[in-house]
Formats: C-alpha cells, sequence, structure tokens
C-alpha cells in the first residue's frame, strides 16, 4: 500500500509562514493528541491500554495537567498508577529482568525512522533511559504517548517534504520564498536528502543551506534592533519586525513556540 503523505498539511505548514513549518505541524499534532486523550477517549478501553503502557513524559504531563478536565486526568493516571504498582511489585520478587520487554523501546536512528522505524525520544547512545533493572521506571520519557504519536508522523513529514522538493518544482520556489526551518528541523531534513537524493537531486542542497543562512541573518538583524532599540536614542525608533525577536529567535535556535499561550480545553 502506498504510503500516506502529508501533502495538504505540509501546504498548510508553509501557508502559515512560521518561522518552521515542522513546528507548526508539531504544535498542532501534540495539540490534537492531548485533546484526543483528554477528550473522550479516555474512558475506551484500547486507548487508556495504550497510554497506561506507555506513560507520558514530564514536557506532556504538565500539559495535561494545563489542558484540564481533572476527571479525565484522574482515570488515566489511576490506570497507570495501577500499572506502575504492579510492575515495581514483579521488580521487587524478581519477575522484571533488566531489557525484558517492560523496558523503553530503543531509540531508532534517524534514519531508520524516516524510512518507516519509530523515533523513541529516550537516548540509547548512553545506554537508553529505559535499559537495565528499574528502567522502565524512567521509561516514560522515552515511550510517551504523545510524543510518540508525533514521531511516528514526523518520519511522515520529513518523508512528504523529500517527495515535494523531488516532485513538484513549484513547492521547491515556495519553500526558498519562506522563512526556512527551526536549526533541529533543519537538520533532520538535511540528513534525509541527503540519504534519500540522488546525486542529481543532491543539487538542491546548497539552496536549502542559502534558505536557511538568509533567514538566520533575518533573525540576527531583528535580535540586534531588539537591543539597539533599549538605546534611549532609538527611543522613537520603529520597532521594525522585533517586537517579538525573542521567541522567534528561541524557536529558530531550539523549536518550539516559547510564547505561545497555555494549551487549554475550550
Ligand atoms: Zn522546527
Ligand atoms: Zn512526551
Amino acid at each position: 500500500m502506498k504510503e500516506k503523505l502529508y501533502t495538504i498539511e505540509v501546504m498548510d505548514a508553509l501557508k502559515a509562514a512560521d518561522e518552521c513549518p515542522c513546528c507548526y505541524l508539531e504544535r498542532k499534532m501534540e495539540q490534537d493528541t492531548i485533546a484526543f486523550v483528554l477528550g473522550a477517549s479516555y474512558m475506551e478501553d484500547d486507548i487508556r491500554a495504550e497510554t497506561d503502557q506507555a506513560g507520558f513524559c514530564r514536557h506532556h504531563t504538565k500539559m495535561m495537567y494545563d489542558y484540564g478536565n481533572s476527571l479525565g486526568n484522574a482515570w488515566i493516571l489511576k490506570t497507570r498508577m495501577d500499572r506502575v504498582r504492579g510492575l515495581l511489585k514483579d521488580q521487587a520478587q524478581g519477575k522484571i529482568t533488566p531489557g525484558s520487554a517492560v523496558s523503553a523501546g530503543k531509540k531508532a536512528s534517524f534514519l531508520s525512522q524516516i524510512s518507516g522505524g519509530i523515533r523513541h525520544s529516550a537516548d540509547s547512545s548512553s545506554g537508553g533511559k529505559g535499559n537495565g533493572e528499574g528502567g522502565w521506571m524512567k521509561a516514560s520519557e522515552g515511550t510517551c504517548y504523545v510524543c510518540r504519536r508525533f514521531e511516528e508522523a514526523y518520519g511522515r513529514i520529513i518523508r512528504t517534504f523529500i517527495y515535494l522538493i523531488q516532485k513538484e518544482p513549484e513547492f521547491l520556489e515556495k519553500l526558498k520564498a519562506s522563512k526556512g526551518f527551526c536549526l533541529p528541523h533543519f537538520a533532520d531534513l538535511l540528513e534525509a536528502c541527503q540519504s534519500g537524493f540522488s546525486p542529481e537531486e543532491q543539487k538542491v542542497i546548497p539552496a536549502l543551506y542559502q534558505l536557511m543562512e538568509e533567514n538566520l541573518e533575518r533573525i540576527q538583524e531583528d535580535i540586534n534592533w531588539f537591543i539597539d532599540k533599549f538605546d534611549y536614542r532609538n527611543k522613537d525608533a520603529d520597532w521594525k519586525t522585533s517586537q517579538d525577536a525573542i521567541p522567534r529567535t528561541m524557536q529558530k535556535l531550539v523549536g518550539g513556540y516559547p510564547a505561545d499561550p497555555v494549551f487549554r480545553q475550550k
């Protein structure tokens, strides 16, 4: 079966004219998943079985708290606690061995991830948070239900970019006129281009670097002017595009939306 690509979603993300279309999609999917697990689905046995098993990382646990729906949170916590207590008991009785099935999944390399695998946020290069006896106690940082849902989609998002760059000259022109990517997402795209493109297709890579260079320069000018505005001589000068330079520079460097309001239940 042909893989579904996120063509419409990627085009929409580009149209949003944000600092990074991947951050834009990440935010949307993250919020959709939080709303999903704390929506009606928390009473569905199969979904709860999944969240009981996977748990949630610290970042997404905070998001769930902020989102609201106390009863939904309480149910998810209650049955996750049941599971965790069972595991602890098993471990105390020596029933859990290092590397057994309850340990966190190992992080697949990004290359295997973009070719269809799943990327986990646990770092296996340092032994993996989930490995070793008791590793499961820290494993929800690496198996988090919300992180995993996005990571599964993220591989396809990057493959969609690759496909559109290869096949749609119009898309490439739009991309070149965009604000580029945040650095971490650009790194993933670059890695995918280097491994997925033929030598002929790789000729597009310098244009992608140029896109990033131009946009990093634009951000640099914004943050410079933000500082210059504190000089009393510039008190009445125009802010130009610098007023929100701090969150946009933060996003360019590390991804995400530091200025976002808390995501809450409507
Ligand atoms: Zn990004
Ligand atoms: Zn997470």
